[in-house]
């Protein structure tokens, strides 16, 4: 066990935690770890940073009528901007 994973998150499970928080999704727990995650961990924290930058976007369209599948698109999108910055 890494010492990113020692607060009980990994990577993958501190970006769906972020995924959680932007939309209100998670809990204190969530966000504690989350937080904890993010010190110790910068790809994280630049992920989560690019996953706030979207969702204050969204609300800023007030995209209130975008479909779950209008997220999921605009979410693949991030992904795969995030995989070309890691290149
Ligand atoms: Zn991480």
């Amino acid at each position: 066990m890494g010492i990113r994973s020692f607060f009980g998150l990994d990577c993958e499970a501190a970006a769906n935690a972020c995924d959680r928080a932007a939309y209100n999704e998670a809990g204190l727990a969530d966000k504690l770890r989350l937080r904890f995650h993010l010190f110790l961990c910068p790809p994280c924290k630049d992920y989560t940073r690019k996953s706030e930058k979207l969702s204050y976007l969204i609300k800023k369209a007030d995209l209130k009528s975008c479909t779950d599948e209008e997220k999921a698109v605009l979410r693949q999108r991030m992904d795969e901007k995030n995989s070309e910055s890691l290149n």
